[in-house]
């Protein structure tokens, strides 16, 4: 009982924190819209994502299945990845001591890699490898379908909160979960300005779930999406 109050008060300070940080969001775009005039746009918020449709995810009634797959998007024409998806659950999951695998050889469309002072991005490199379905719920290393050129914010701020709560209540409850990222390019940029991550349990219906937008930015930092150069902010 306990822990399901835990539990509750965690979620529902989650989805409290999500209702604060959109709508600061909101304000940030308004008061700095991007620039985009020499490419590069200077994060138009330094929030690492919003709630989207109150939160609610959108699944097919064909989605919400317990039977666990998991879906990959071919690349398109300019090498970049859709939308992929599945039933998470153990099945899906690395063993607990299985280990990563390299994923290094792989490089996603607008891979520009650029260093900067570890003051400003953590670990110095801008850019990850970043996982649409993460490797602790996939178990995906080098597959090109599933690996965006993202910051180290948008990886470790945005999209990983998410993923481990997706992660936790699956080795608590032995839970399945529908799960949907679809990442968000726009035009014919190569790297995408974010993703959009949806989550939905399908023993308890309800108590988990999710629709949020992460931000594929780097607080600091000016990113040209079109080709995934990058520099100081000015
Ligand atoms: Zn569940």
């Amino acid at each position: 009982m306990k822990n399901l109050i835990k539990r509750f008060l965690a979620l529902a300070l989650v989805a409290c924190t999500c209702v604060a940080l959109s709508s600061c969001a909101f304000l940030d775009g308004l008061l700095n819209p991007p620039n985009d005039d020499d490419g590069y746009s200077r994060p138009s918020s330094e929030i690492a994502f919003e709630v989207r449709n109150e939160n609610v995810p959108v699944f097919s009634q064909e989605e919400l299945t317990a039977e666990p797959y998991e879906y990959y998007s071919d690349l398109d024409s300019l090498g970049r990845c859709g939308v992929v998806k599945g039933t998470l659950g153990v099945e899906t999951m690395p063993a607990l001591d299985e280990k990563r695998g390299s994923i290094s050889s792989v490089k996603p469309s607008g891979w520009v890699q650029a260093k900067y002072d570890t003051s400003i991005v953590q670990g110095g490199y801008l850019w990850n490898r970043s996982h649409l379905i993460g490797w602790q719920l996939s178990a995906e290393n080098a597959n090109k379908r599933n690996l965006i050129t993202g910051t180290r914010y948008f990886n470790v701020e945005g999209m990983l909160p998410f993923e481990n709560m997706v992660a936790d209540h699956i080795r608590e409850k032995g839970c399945h979960v529908a799960y949907k990222v679809t990442p968000d390019f726009k035009g014919e940029n190569l790297v995408c300005h974010g993703v959009t991550m949806e989550a939905y349990c399908i023993e308890c219906q309800g108590n988990l779930q999710f629709n949020v937008y992460c931000f594929n930015i780097q607080p600091g930092i000016e990113i040209n999406y079109a080709t995934g150069e990058s520099r100081l902010a000015s």
